[in-house]
């Protein structure tokens, strides 16, 4: 389904961030077509004044030039936050490209995060921020999972863009979330894209947002053996599995010669060697604080 697009003007794009990654956040359009069902990033639509579906609207952004771009020399910027600055409505209105251009030569260091390979499009401006970032969300390898789950590109067309940021010296991030238990294969992702990224991160599947019971029905009606699981964890708020999990990729990276640290974002290694795996499960209590300030856009 096309979403509805609405132009809109904002006072600004750069929001100051208290993300644990960025100085500021930049999101040029409120609403994502890619429609995650388990988006966390739906509550705009409280801030927005949105009553339609989740993915069925879509703002696009328009800001008045930025002044002194010098002065966010150094600045850490992540683009992407609440939004996904390269979905469809990205290649007619060509807002986060603005916004590239726009910073180019500031000196700022620019985070992306995407589920679409249309960020190839801007390879060359990327390209030409000091130690940019690309990261992909990919959680399952599993085509017919990602479209039930989602209305982003394929899997492949990820893992491919992946591979040719990563070929280009963009430092690019594998990032496995959400992770749903019993259906999200972790070591199957990580052993595909390990080549082609300089972080994984794990984030654990939450479910506090109005998806919950979207999530926990889906999971009833197609996945009826695993449940019993999602109530001890998301009705019973039981974390034993999660520990579990924890303990399984620290011997599963020990045994692919990978190095697993927890909340760490260590991106400054040098580029060729192999990817770090972050742990950043229930990492969701600092990411709920850092989109409350994202939502004043
Ligand atoms: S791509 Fe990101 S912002 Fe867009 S719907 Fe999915 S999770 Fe939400």
């Amino acid at each position: 389904m096309e979403p509805k697009v609405k132009i809109v003007t904002v006072r600004s794009i750069l929001t100051k961030s208290n993300l644990p990654v960025a100085d500021y956040s930049v999101n040029p359009y409120i609403g994502c077509a890619h429609a995650c069902r388990y988006c966390y990033a739906s509550f705009m639509k409280r801030f927005s004044e949105h009553s339609e579906e989740w993915g069925s609207f879509v703002d696009v952004k328009y800001w008045p030039e930025i002044r002194k771009p010098g002065k966010y020399e150094g600045k850490e910027i992540f683009i992407g936050s609440v939004t996904d600055p390269y979905q469809p409505a990205e290649e007619v209105y060509g807002r986060t490209r603005n916004f590239l251009e726009e910073m180019k030569g500031s000196g700022c260091k620019i985070s992306i995060a995407t589920k679409s390979d249309l960020v190839l499009r801007d390879l060359d401006l990327i390209k030409s921020f000091p130690d940019a970032r690309v990261s992909f969300s990919i959680n399952t390898l599993d085509e017919s999972f990602r479209c039930q789950m989602d209305d982003s590109v394929t899997i492949k067309r990820k893992i491919d863009a992946m591979g040719k940021l990563h070929a280009e010296g963009i430092r690019t991030t594998c990032f496995i979330s959400p992770i749903f238990p019993g259906i999200t294969d972790c070591k199957a992702i990580i052993r595909e894209c390990k080549d082609k990224c300089n972080l994984i991160w794990l984030e654990n599947l939450n479910l506090r947002g109005e998806y919950r019971p979207v999530i926990l029905n889906y999971i009833r009606k197609n996945h009826p053996d695993l449940i019993e699981l999602y109530e001890k964890i998301y009705v019973e708020g039981n974390r034993s599995w999660w520990f579990s999990l924890t303990e399984e990729m620290k011997r599963f990276c020990d045994s692919e010669g990978l190095d697993y640290v927890r909340n760490d974002d260590s991106m400054m290694r040098p580029f060729e060697a192999q990817p770090v795996v972050v742990n950043y499960f229930f990492h969701d209590e600092v990411k709920k604080k850092a989109t409350k300030t994202n939502s004043i856009n």
